[in-house]
C-alpha cells in the first residue's frame, strides 16, 4: 500500500476556477495558482499533489473532442508516475467528457476523477472547496492492492459517481447530476462510505488510449410531429458514421411508414443506430411494445439502460476503431466499462 500517494490534479476551466468581471458582472476564468491560493487547506492532505493547467482554461461548452484527446494524452504520459488524477471540468458537459474519457481508457487500474462546482472556489457559500478536497482524498484513497478506485469517476455534492452513468439535471442545485440507473461508488458523510461492490473491478492489462474519435454522427430527439422531410435531410447528411436516436420511454417510436423505411435504408447504408430513451431513468427494450418491435427486426442497435452522454462517446470511440459493420452491433451493445447493464 502506498503512502502519500501522488495525484496529479489537471485543470481544464469551468465555474470552480472563474471570477466575477467587476465591470460587466460575467463570470470568466481565471489564473490555475489563484484558484490553489483559496485553498489552503490542500496542503493538509496526506498525498503529493502536483498541477497542470491547460493553456486557455475553458468553459465547458467550448469543449470538443480535440481537448478529450489532450487529457487522455496527459493521463497516458503520467500514468506511471501518479496513483491518481483529479480533473477539473465545467458541469455543463462533465458527463460528456468525463463519460467519454471512461471509454477512451482501457484497462484503467487508477483513478480519473473528475470535478468542479456550481459556485466559484472564492465565492463565500462555493460549493468548490468540498468538492475539490474530496475528489483528491478518494483518488489518493489505496488498497493493499493499489488503488482502490479503478475507473473514471465523477465527483460532485457529497457522492462518486460511476462517470459514465452520470448526466447534469440541474443548473441551481448544489447537487446537479444524477446517475438514476446506477447507485454512487461512494458517498461522503462523517465518513467516506466505499460501496465496494459497485465499484468496477481491475484488469491487469496495461492501459491501452483510444485516440480516434469519429464526430460525424448525430443525436436526434424524437418528438410528436417530427417530419419525413427534416429527418431524411439528417439521415442524408454527407458523411454520416453513426445516429443516436433518444426516443419514447422503453424504445418506442412512430410507426409511420416513412419512418420505418427511413431507418430500414439507413441500416442498409451500414451506418448504425443506437437507441437510447429521453426518459432520465429506466431503459431500453426493444420489442416490448408494438412500436419498437421492426426497429429490434431491421438490427437497430439497444442502448439499453445508457445514459444520452455515455451512448456518444462509446459511439464515438468505437466508430474510431474501425469495427466492421458485421461485428459493430455485437461491440456496441457489450459492457465495456460498466456504462450498461449486462442484458
Ligand atoms: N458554464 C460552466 C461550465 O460548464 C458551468 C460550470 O462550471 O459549472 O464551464
Amino acid at each position: 500500500m502506498k503512502k502519500n500517494p501522488s495525484i496529479l490534479l489537471i485543470y481544464t476551466g469551468g465555474t470552480i476556477g472563474m471570477m466575477k468581471d467587476s465591470e460587466t458582472g460575467v463570470l470568466r476564468n481565471f489564473n490555475f495558482d489563484e484558484l490553489l491560493h483559496q485553498i489552503p487547506e490542500l496542503n493538509l492532505l496526506d498525498c503529493n499533489i502536483s498541477t497542470y493547467s491547460v493553456d486557455e482554461p475553458i468553459d465547458s461548452s467550448n469543449i470538443n473532442p480535440e481537448h478529450w484527446i489532450t487529457i487522455a494524452e496527459l493521463i497516458e504520459k503520467n500514468y506511471s508516475i501518479y496513483e491518481g488524477f483529479v480533473v477539473l471540468h465545467g458541469s455543463d458537459t462533465m458527463s460528456y467528457t468525463a463519460s467519454t474519457l471512461s471509454f477512451m481508457l482501457e484497462n484503467l487500474a487508477k483513478p480519473v476523477i473528475f470535478t468542479g462546482s456550481q459556485l466559484p472556489i472564492g465565492d463565500l457559500r462555493t460549493d468548490a472547496k468540498e468538492n475539490l478536497i474530496t475528489s483528491i482524498q478518494i483518488a489518493a484513497l489505496q488498497d493493499p492492492d493499489g488503488s482502490c478506485i479503478k475507473e473514471v469517476g465523477l465527483y460532485f455534492e457529497y457522492k462518486l459517481y460511476r462517470a459514465n452513468r452520470t448526466t447534469k439535471l440541474n443548473a441551481e442545485h448544489f447537487q446537479a447530476f444524477a446517475s438514476l440507473n446506477y447507485s454512487p461508488l461512494i458517498e461522503s458523510g462523517v465518513h467516506l462510505t466505499i460501496h465496494r461492490d459497485k465499484l468496477l473491478k481491475p484488469n491487469k492489462k496495461p492501459l491501452k488510449v483510444y485516440k480516434t474519435l469519429e464526430t460525424n454522427i448525430l443525436l436526434i430527439k424524437l418528438f410528436p410531429g417530427i417530419t419525413d422531410q427534416v429527418l431524411n435531410h439528417l439521415f442524408n447528411t454527407p458523411n454520416i458514421k453513426g445516429v443516436i436516436l433518444e426516443t419514447y420511454g422503453a424504445g418506442n417510436t412512430t410507426t409511420a411508414p416513412w419512418f420505418i423505411n427511413l431507418i430500414k435504408q439507413t441500416i442498409k447504408r451500414e451506418i448504425p443506430i443506437i437507441n437510447v430513451t429521453q426518459c432520465s431513468g429506466g431503459r431500453v427494450i426493444m420489442g416490448q411494445y408494438e412500436t419498437s418491435i421492426k426497429l429490434k427486426q431491421m438490427g437497430v442497435i439497444s442502448g439499453k439502460d445508457m445514459t444520452t452522454e455515455a451512448a456518444l462517446g462509446k459511439l464515438m470511440v468505437l466508430l474510431g476503431q474501425k469495427i466492421s459493420p458485421k461485428h459493430f452491433k455485437n461491440s456496441y451493445e457489450k459492457n465495456l466499462r460498466g456504462e450498461m447493464a449486462e442484458n
